[in-house]
């Protein structure tokens, strides 16, 4: 079964097509990028797909259930986790803090009300900075973190909502090239092993193609292409637009 199932979407802003018929599906704990040059529509696209803006028409199914119509809220609660490109930890509070806090208001929505004290979900919190290779960071306050770790921290803290859709918009930016490949890695990893599915967007062409196992090519609003990378690489379209030609 299909993560997510994408139909027709389409969105304007005044006479100008951002989002245009785009169709495509994400596989269960498959890794699948969006690319394509600035204003293609892809950030259009991801705050679609997360509640944040509602499209013209077209139709996004989780797991069978439709989104379109939902508030963000809704959408994350159903199951539709995002990282930003801008880093939203609280920077006085300790790494473990900031996962013990995402972890709380996790459990908060699936639960009743539930009073913060100290200590709380410390086994959890551990066990998701391990998995993210920051354990021994755990008491150290996140405005003093570099920024490699911030950005598996953010991973930490998106995974504590339990998402079955993760989405990522531009995951690596700012990050130097080893460290990208790195923190690729690591999160096809955790796709694999959590059963999460993620959809990200990226400028780095080496983590692109030696990462994703499917690649989603926009311009102009469109999917021009679709495919596993070898395919993508070998479309003459998509060679066009990254050529300039
Ligand atoms: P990408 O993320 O691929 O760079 P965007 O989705 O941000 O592309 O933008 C697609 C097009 O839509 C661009 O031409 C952009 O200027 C336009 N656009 C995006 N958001 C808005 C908005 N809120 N109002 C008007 N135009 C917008
Ligand atoms: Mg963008």
């Amino acid at each position: 079964m299909s993560a997510l199932v994408v139909e027709a979407l389409c969105k304007s802003f005044g006479g100008l097509r951002a989002v245009d018929d785009v169709s495509f599906s994400l596989g269960e704990t498959e890794l699948l990028a969006l690319i394509g040059p600035n204003g293609a529509g892809k950030s259009t696209c991801f705050n679609m797909l997360n509640g944040q803006i509602q499209p013209d028409v077209g139709s996004i199914r989780l797991y069978g259930d439709e989104i379109v119509g939902c508030p963000p809220r809704t959408v994350w609660r159903m199951g539709v986790g995002r990282t930003f490109q801008i880093t939203a930890t609280f920077s006085s509070m300790t790494v473990m803090e900031n996962v013990q806090m995402a972890l709380l208001s996790h459990h908060r929505r699936l639960r009743a009300l539930l009073p913060f004290a100290g200590g709380q979900y410390r086994d959890e919190a551990m066990a998701l900075l391990d998995r993210v290779g920051m354990a021994s960071q755990a008491g150290r306050a996140c405005g003093t973190l570099a920024y490699g770790d911030l950005k598996r921290l953010e991973l930490a803290i998106a995974l504590a909502n339990e998402p079955r859709v993760l989405l990522m918009d531009e995951p690596t930016a700012g990050m130097a090239p080893r460290e990208r490949l790195q923190l690729m890695r690591l999160t096809a990893d955790i796709v694999r092993d959590k059963g999460v599915s993620v959809l990200f967007t990226e400028h780095d062409m080496d983590v692109v193609f030696g990462h994703a196992d499917r690649i989603l090519v926009m311009n102009r609003g469109r999917l021009v292409a679709a495919g596993s990378p070898a395919e993508v690489r070998a479309n003459t379209e998509v060679q066009a637009i990254y050529l300039g030609s």
